[in-house]
């Protein structure tokens, strides 16, 4: 199996059906109407998309219920081929970013990614959510920056901006990212995916940010195209959810191939895989069908997602030898 490296995926999101549905059975919680006959998510459109996911996620509460997750996550992920993982997590829903309460999460789910690293090394991108607005933001910054400091482990690596897209503009998190970058953490933001290229300049310009979640909808600016290529920016590429979710009718539409045509720094990952019934394997099987991918196509892709991982340059050094790289 190629191994592979994902660098975009939220941990509620990656949740698989059947650890929520116990979940919610512990809690006697009936979730049944947003699963269909065989178990999976079930859902006709966007509002609806983002109703299940809201009710699934609601099941997860506490440190314990995280660590619960976080471990299925990466274990689900290892036998994908995954050897390498960043998991987008918010305080907004560990602790409701009460500065104690998400210490706890936090120190209970870096034991787990302890525990596994010598299965598959994770990190976690600590994650405002952008339409709560910028002054939640800051608390959020905060929690991460002083998890930061705090966590020996180095688990805590990112920071990163989620949520709607349509919401405000990337500069108004300026002092979050400012934050986040004092801190020592690395520096991501969904953009380009409900709005265009110009969306995508502005994280990039406004925020510093060294990679961009999706940002596939640079390719709608070839000068932007041009600039991402030459500065190296890595985008966080997701297909699967951009095909569910109606951005591109199919994968072969997709502008992946594209924008890795023209120099970009493209990666794969899922996302919310079983919102968007995929898995790593089926993302790589796809592209691989679609674009005729081969496996040296996977193992570049794979080193520029090591180049721009958050971890430590020996966890970095590690990764790049799994992927039969020696530097
Ligand atoms: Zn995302």
């Amino acid at each position: 199996m190629i191994p592979k490296l994902e660098l975009h995926l939220h941990l509620e999101g990656a949740a698989p059906p059947a650890f929520i549905r116990g979940l919610a059975a512990e809690k006697g919680v009936d979730l049944s109407a947003i699963f269909d006959p065989s178990g999976a998510y079930t859902y006709t459109d966007f509002p609806d998309f983002l109703r299940v996911y809201e009710a699934a996620t609601s099941v997860i509460r506490g440190p314990e219920d995280y660590a619960r997750l976080l471990a299925v996550v990466l274990e689900t992920a290892a036998a994908e081929g995954a050897v390498y993982l960043e998991t987008f997590v918010s305080p907004e829903f560990c602790g409701g970013a009460d500065r104690a309460a998400w210490r706890d999460h936090v120190a209970a789910m870096a034991e787990v990614a302890a525990r596994l690293a010598p299965e598959i090394e994770s990190r976690a991108i600590i994650t405002p959510i952008r339409h709560f607005g910028p002054e939640r933001a800051r608390k959020t910054a905060l929690c991460a920056a002083e998890t930061a400091s705090e966590d020996r482990s180095g688990w805590v690596a990112g920071f990163g901006l989620g949520g709607a897209e349509t919401y405000g503009e990337p500069g108004d998190f300026a002092w979050s990212f400012d934050c986040a970058r004092e801190a020592g953490l690395g520096l991501t933001c969904h953009a380009g995916e409900w709005r265009g290229p110009e969306s995508v300049r502005a994280a990039w310009r406004d925020l510093g940010v060294s990679r961009i979640g999706h940002g596939v909808r640079a390719v709608e600016d070839p000068a932007l195209v041009r600039d991402l290529a030459e500065a190296g920016v890595t985008l966080e590429v997701c297909p699967g959810s951009n095909v569910a979710l109606g951005l591109y009718p199919s994968v072969a539409a997709h502008p992946i191939a594209r924008l890795a045509d023209a120099g970009v720094r493209v990666t794969v990952s899922t996302d919310d895989p079983p919102f968007f019934h995929t898995t790593l394997r089926r993302e790589y099987d796809a592209l691989a069908t679609a674009f005729g991918w081969t496996e040296d196509d996977f193992r570049r892709m794979n080193l520029w997602a090591a180049e721009a991982a958050f971890c430590d340059e020996a966890t970095r050094a590690r990764i790049k030898e799994k992927l039969g790289c020696s530097t």
